[in-house]
């Protein structure tokens, strides 16, 4: 993957998308872009953890508020982890994607969703509804750590 762009300059582009612009908000997008591209989706307190080890004052509440207007704002994609939890990820364009996410280790691989897609503006056209939205979230067991001990957790 190429990402030329500068996680900080990309950050002060679409931290407009969430209305005032303040200097945390732009931490917490730039944050979320690095961390998509180094593991994937992370929980807002492991972002909140990333920006204080690197010495960042900002709340846990802000990275919360910052996470979910993006997610609103269509700039972050949302799964949830076994307990329940929501896992953000960096969405780079305006179309969502979809993903197959590891119980085990969290690794994501990108779906193939134009299936999914078809399927879901197909019942936008019919329903008479408007606005439809959809998410679809896959999990399972990745290569890696279905191979070991026949899928039980690593310690
Ligand atoms: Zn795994
Ligand atoms: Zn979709």
């Amino acid at each position: 993957m190429t990402t030329s762009a500068r996680p900080q300059a990309m950050a002060s582009q679409e931290v407009s998308l969430l209305g005032r612009f303040t200097p945390q908000r732009a931490m917490v997008l730039e944050a979320l872009i690095e961390a998509a591209e180094a593991e994937g989706f992370v929980s807002a307190r492991s972002l909140h953890a990333r920006l204080r080890s690197a010495g960042s004052t900002v709340g846990l509440s802000t990275v919360y508020r910052t996470l979910s207007a993006l997610a609103e704002a269509g700039r972050a994609d949302i799964v949830r982890d076994m307990q329940g939890e929501r896992l953000f990820r960096y969405r780079p364009g305006s179309d969502h994607r979809h993903y197959l996410i590891c119980t085990e280790c969290g690794a994501s691989v990108t779906l193939d969703s134009a299936a999914v897609e078809e399927w879901a503006a197909g019942i936008a056209r019919t329903s008479g509804f408007t606005a439809v939205r959809h998410t679809v979230e896959l999990t399972g067991i990745c290569p890696d750590c279905g191979t070991s001990a026949g899928g039980s957790p690593r310690g």
